[in-house]
């Protein structure tokens, strides 16, 4: 069997792997990095089969332009297709708007809605002398890993959480021989969730406490739904905007997906949802707001922050990584945030919480003896070699992109 990454192996990028097995060539993902500019992975051979783990731009974001060059099906789950729909209109949008280059348009994405073939858990295909079998990998809901089994069995792991969140179970290891596994946590250790999550919790009662407003940036896609999850724990008037709103709406709509439907059911109902001006402006006085973009980019976060960013006792609670160069990133290290072409200081405090949906170093660790390969291909991770050092006993391989190893 042959691997070729076209993209994001060595660092958190658009991630994209070629699998040659026998006379039949597959896909993983095919993903754009929403950066300025954005990061393209480098372009596909023919392949006669795509495998898409999940609904984030860094996997699904150039799936339109492999189906409009290979004429391909896309195995995915419900949930995968829904919300991956969502983002590349939004993706398609922002390059129109930014004069990105556009690998694809709308008539792609339509032709790429209906080359999807969907899959449950723990169903199966018989694909180019393979059974295949998918497993949730517990990183956002419908997110999948891929179980292969040839004459040797290999796991594509894609993102991955093995830790039990609100929103989903942790993945369970599948014993295999071949194992790719993503590292984008190698070398770093999470706090303990429940301790972030009350962490979290204290600091918004001081806020109010002080007459405040909780100001909480998060990503539309899955951490929207957990930071909401986890605010029903109190009582505040919690207001969500942003194009989390239609993500939930999906995820309620495939309670499958979820470790406990009903619990985001119960959250997203007890919040208000912003729907009109009318109502932006409500929420603009209210406890507690949720919004997109998490990284402070877009969305209309950065009307929330305009209004109270002379108050000192309103807070900017970040819930996720953010990129170096990004509002969110800015307004963490220097207190000052870009908005229209003017940098202006933000009297709020700021403070980053850890809610990650990937497994930390030992998660990924633990994760890889209990699979019991033989070998260990890491990817998706700028330190992978942290990683590789703690999985000396098994034959590990650290690919870069372009280079085609054989497994
Ligand atoms: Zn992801
Ligand atoms: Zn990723």
């Amino acid at each position: 069997m042959k691997l070729t990454f076209l993209g994001g192996v060595s660092k958190v990028g658009p991630l994209s792997m070629v699998m040659e097995y026998k006379n039949t060539t597959l896909i993983f993902d095919h993903g754009m990095l929403p950066a300025d500019p954005p990061e393209y992975p480098m372009r596909p051979p023919l392949v006669d089969l795509a495998f898409l783990t999940h609904s984030h731009l860094d996997h699904c974001g150039m799936i339109p332009s492999l189906v409009r060059m290979c004429d391909v099906n896309v195995l995915a789950t419900h949930p995968t297709l829904e919300v991956t729909e969502l983002l590349l209109y939004d993706s398609l949008k922002i390059a129109n708007i930014e004069g990105y280059p556009q690998y694809y348009d709308k008539s792609d994405i339509k032709r790429t809605k209906a080359a999807f073939d969907l899959m449950g858990f723990n169903s199966k295909r018989d694909i180019g002398g393979m059974e295949i079998e998918v497993h949730s990998a517990g990183h956002i809901p419908g997110s999948m890993m891929t179980e292969l089994r040839g004459e040797e069995t290999v796991v594509f792991t894609g993102d991955m959480n093995t830790g039990n969140s609100r929103l989903l179970w942790g993945a369970h290891p599948v014993k295999c021989d071949t194992l790719i596994l993503e590292a984008t946590y190698g070398g770093e250790e999470h706090k303990d969730r429940e301790e972030s999550e009350k962490e979290f919790l204290d600091d918004i009662d001081d806020v109010l406490a002080k007459g405040g407003q909780a100001i909480v940036p998060a990503f539309a896609v899955g951490r929207t739904q957990e930071v909401l999850m986890v605010l029903n724990d109190r009582d505040y008037d919690v207001w969500f905007d942003g194009m989390g709103r239609t993500v939930n709406q999906i995820y309620l709509n495939h309670q499958g997906f979820l470790r406990k439907g009903k619990a985001l059911k119960k959250a997203v109902g007890n919040a208000n949802p912003v729907h009109s001006n009318k109502s932006r402006k409500r929420a603009k006085e209210a406890e507690v707001v949720v919004t997109t973009s998490g990284m402070v980019e877009g969305g209309p976060v950065l009307e929330y922050i305009m209004n109270k960013r002379r108050d000192p006792n309103s807070a900017i609670f970040l819930t996720g990584y953010q990129v170096e160069g990004t509002n969110g990133d800015r307004l963490l290290n220097t207190g000052m945030v870009h908005d229209r072409g003017a940098t202006v200081p933000v009297e709020c405090c700021v403070k980053k919480y850890d809610f990650s949906a990937h497994g930390g170093h030992s998660e990924l660790i633990d994760f890889a003896h209990g699979c019991e390969p033989e070998k260990i291909v890491l990817m998706h991770g700028d330190k992978r070699e942290l990683v590789a050092e703690d999985l000396d006993e098994y034959d590990v391989r650290l690919p870069v992109e372009g280079e085609t190893i054989e497994v």
